[in-house]
């Protein structure tokens, strides 16, 4: 089956692929517990092992396999371990925008929202030289209002969306920002993520069955090309010692099928802008806000 919208590769490359790494680090204890994270030692410890332990091993692994690739990382992270961020900007990655202790944009007020965007900008610029040009909403937590903050700052796409098997532009009050979606299906939190400190108890199950899931998505795109294959992983996570040797091979497998194009999701959010200005591809435009007003009818309010 072809898929409605099939985005042109370069060089007739059947799959877009992205492994996108988030650094949450310990941030994530922080904006859970706030002062009493200070007592959740071991949370903390499995947390900080993504910044000391797993961004060496990946970045060797790309080093390896000549890939550039995405890291997605709040701007607290960036300035609590920059040894980490430093490393991947040395190596040719990309930085992009993840809040800046990984708070819930859709638990804050506009002008909160905004505010802590801007202060995340400035301090991704001051580290890495750049300003983000990708932005991924923590948990995947948009509010109505990110989109067209995005658009108003520059940002080039955003990747927390799940509603197409290729990017798509997003209309917002203030321009357009190309959509990356991405899927639970290729997420690692469902497989691994066992955390009681932070309310999260998945029984971790092996790499491989974790690999079947991620791998059923890539091998269902390459029988129906032009998608874009997204992994939404986590250095504490994928970065560990038996999951990141069955990473090795994923990769070595993708790039044996000849199928695919490894890039950063900057690379492909300028391809889809290229091909879309040429006419080459012709994307599927959602208009933004979905709905703003109250959708249920007051006689079915609390009726679920
Ligand atoms: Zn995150």
């Amino acid at each position: 089956m072809m898929l409605q919208r099939p985005v042109p590769w370069p060089n007739g490359a059947k799959v877009a692929c992205a492994i996108t790494l988030d650094m949450d680090a310990d941030s994530l204890v922080h904006i859970h517990h706030g002062a009493g994270a200070k007592d959740k030692l071991s949370a903390i410890s499995m947390l900080r092992y993504g910044p000391d332990v797993a961004i060496p091993r990946i970045l060797e692994t790309y080093r390896k396999f000549g890939l550039k690739q995405s890291f997605f990382i709040p701007a607290w992270c960036i300035e609590n371990h920059p040894h980490a961020v430093e490393a991947i900007v040395a190596d040719g990655h990309e930085v992009g925008y993840h809040g800046y202790i990984h708070e819930a944009p859709n638990s804050l007020s506009p002008a909160q929202e905004l505010d802590w965007m801007c202060k995340s900008i400035e301090i991704i610029e001051k580290h890495t030289g750049q300003r983000p040009r990708g932005n991924r909403s923590p948990l995947y937590h948009m509010s109505s209002k990110t989109p067209e903050f995005l658009a108003a700052q520059g940002f080039l796409y955003d990747t927390s969306l799940m509603g197409d098997d290729v990017p798509y532009f997003l209309e917002t009050p203030e321009g357009r920002i190309l959509e990356t979606p991405v899927s639970w299906a290729t997420d690692d939190w469902p497989p691994y993520v066992h955390a009681p400190d932070l309310g999260y108890m998945f029984p971790p199950q092996s790499p491989d069955r974790a690999m079947d899931i991620f791998m059923a998505e890539f091998e269902a795109l390459r029988r129906s090309p032009g998608g874009v294959w997204v992994g939404v992983w986590h250095p504490f996570v994928s970065g560990r010692l038996s999951r990141w040797q069955r990473v090795e091979q994923m990769i070595e497998y993708m790039l044996d099928t000849g199928d695919v194009w490894f890039a950063t999701m900057e690379e492909i959010a300028n391809h889809v802008a290229q091909v879309t200005a040429s006419g080459a591809y012709q994307p599927r435009v959602d208009t933004l806000p979905y709905s703003s007003e109250n959708q249920v009818p007051e006689a079915l309010t609390g009726k679920a």
